[in-house]
């Protein structure tokens, strides 16, 4: 809990009603989407960058650590305080500042909910396309600061693709901006660095985003494959024609067997998986686009494609994917959400390994993923409460992230590193790129109290992780990764 002083001073910046630091009122921040825990000795709820500035100089004046937050639904334990300090939650900076439909871009600050911004922007025939599966909830800043992706980013590319500059305030409390209003500009690039940095190198706080126009037309297909093989090879076949949907997502066996129980969204439960697939643009060439997947899918054997024109028959075939998550509560009390890319060609062999991992350990697991981007979603259904089953999921889990790793893929495609997977860094970067990826912190904050904790292994010898916490999910019946 923070001294009395530190209350007051933090107070005189960011006025009374913007400061919490009663036991009660901390816990509501000790945690994000994982169960990791980890409490803050104050919370601050800032209004502007300046008062930002002005927080990040004291915190600097007592040696505190300052862990930025956004709508806390990061599933790698990014916005947990890991050496307590304050954590500035930005959800009362959540204004569009400007739109500038000519130029396709916006202003706007980081506490603003994803899906706010699309919502807002419909009027003018616009869009943000980066569209993770929290964008209900979660923020731009943390967008920004995880470089999410989501089920539309097949085609459009992720946040780092969406975003031409960003206000920053830097360690030493500077208000400094990042790239600007065009799409590219002399000298380093450090708007991209501080873009998926975790919180670690500056606190963003404003972001120019660049705006699409909503598609004319939009088609979704459902094929349904007897063979998980067919599925996987229809990804790599579509992609290989040149096509490129706006959306291309698999869902297995394990997963649909629990989503017709909970959803009733007519997934054929029998079936080994299905590809959810979405292509957008002018309405003429939508058309022969979806009767040219429809032909890939059913030439590798898919025994239906379903075909949805209205927005009503897209929600409903969309319906069994969105309920994916939540649906697998029913597979076990417990999971652990896995977040691993392959080259997609690598598909098969993967979900193979993922499968014999399971049975060898003894769980069940389901996979639902974004399929186009080669980005796997295992999840391990378990029970925490029996002795012993949650060491061996988490030892299940890093099985599976080598595999991804062995097959020439990574640890993470949109989840960010943080607590979980810091200990995975050194299985794809040597000592010296560390250290180098380590000077860039230091030439950003020199005493490194952006997030400590986060990104870089433990010191050999030195600190343990709490990795071993930090993933296994009680999840609602709305999640949807
Ligand atoms: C059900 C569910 C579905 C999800 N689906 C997806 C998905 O499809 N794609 C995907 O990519 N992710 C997904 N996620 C993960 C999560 O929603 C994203 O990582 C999201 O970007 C986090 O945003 P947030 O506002 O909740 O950030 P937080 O969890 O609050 O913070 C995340 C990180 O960002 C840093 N941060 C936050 N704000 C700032 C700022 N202003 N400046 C600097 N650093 C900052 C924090 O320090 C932390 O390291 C999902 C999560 C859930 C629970």
């Amino acid at each position: 809990m923070a001294d009395r002083k530190l209350v007051r001073e933090l107070q005189a910046i960011v006025g009374r009603d913007a400061v919490l630091h009663a036991p009660e009122d901390l816990l509501v921040y000790e945690y994000d989407a994982t169960i990791e825990r980890g409490l803050p000795e104050a919370v601050v709820l800032p209004t502007s960058a300046e008062q930002v500035s002005q927080v990040v100089k004291l915190a600097r004046r007592r040696g505190l650590p300052v862990v930025a937050r956004g709508a806390g639904t990061g599933l790698s334990g990014g916005a947990i305080p890991t050496a307590g300090g304050i954590t500035l939650v930005t959800t009362r900076m959540k204004r569009i500042l400007e739109v500038d439909a000519e130029n396709r871009l916006a202003v706007v600050e980081p506490g603003l909910v994803n899906l706010d911004l699309s919502a807002a922007l419909s009027r003018f025939g616009l869009y943000y396309a980066p569209d993770p599966s929290s964008q209900k909830v979660c923020t731009l800043g943390g967008n920004v600061a995880e470089n999410a992706g989501g089920p539309h980013c097949l085609a459009y590319g992720v946040t780092t693709n969406h975003v031409l500059g960003l206000e920053v305030v830097l360690a030493d409390g500077q208000i400094a901006w990042l790239g600007g209003r065009t799409a590219d500009r002399p000298g380093y690039d450090l708007r991209s660095l501080v873009i998926g940095s975790e919180g670690t190198l500056a606190i963003v706080t404003k972001i120019i985003v660049r705006l699409l126009p909503l598609p004319e037309a939009t088609i979704t297909l459902l094929a349904i494959f007897n063979e998980m093989e067919q599925a996987s090879q229809a990804v790599s076949a579509i992609i290989g024609k040149g096509m490129l949907p706006a959306a291309l997502e698999m869902l297995d066996k394990v997963t649909m067997g629990a989503v017709e129980e909970a959803v009733h969204a007519g997934y054929p439960p029998d079936a080994a998986a299905v590809l959810l697939i979405e292509v957008e643009g002018w309405q003429d060439s939508v058309g022969e686009q979806a009767e040219a997947i429809r032909a890939i899918c059913e030439n590798l054997g898919a025994r239906e494609v379903r075909i949805g024109f209205t927005p009503e028959d897209r929600e409903a075939l969309w319906a069994g994917r969105k309920g994916a998550l939540g649906a697998l509560g029913r597979l076990a009390p417990s999971y652990y959400i896995l977040d691993g890319t392959v080259p997609r060609t690598k598909l098969p062999q993967v979900l193979r390994g993922v499968y014999e991992i399971g049975e060898r350990y003894g769980f069940p697991i389901a996979n639902v993923f974004h399929a186009g981007d080669g980005n796997l979603h295992p999840n391990i259904a378990f029970d925490e409460s029996q002795p012993g089953e949650a060491e061996k999921a988490l030892e299940a889990g890093t099985e599976i992230m080598r595999l991804c790793v062995d097959a020439g893929g990574t640890i993470t495609g949109e989840h960010g590193v943080g607590m979980e997977k810091r200990d995975f860094m050194r299985w794809i970067f040597s000592d010296d790129d560390l250290e180098a990826m380590k000077r860039i912190q230091v030439a950003f904050a020199s005493e490194q109290r952006f997030n400590p904790g986060k990104i870089f292994p433990a010191a050999s010898g030195g600190e343990t992780t709490s990795r071993q916490r930090a993933v296994i999910h009680p999840l609602g019946p709305d999640a949807y990764v």
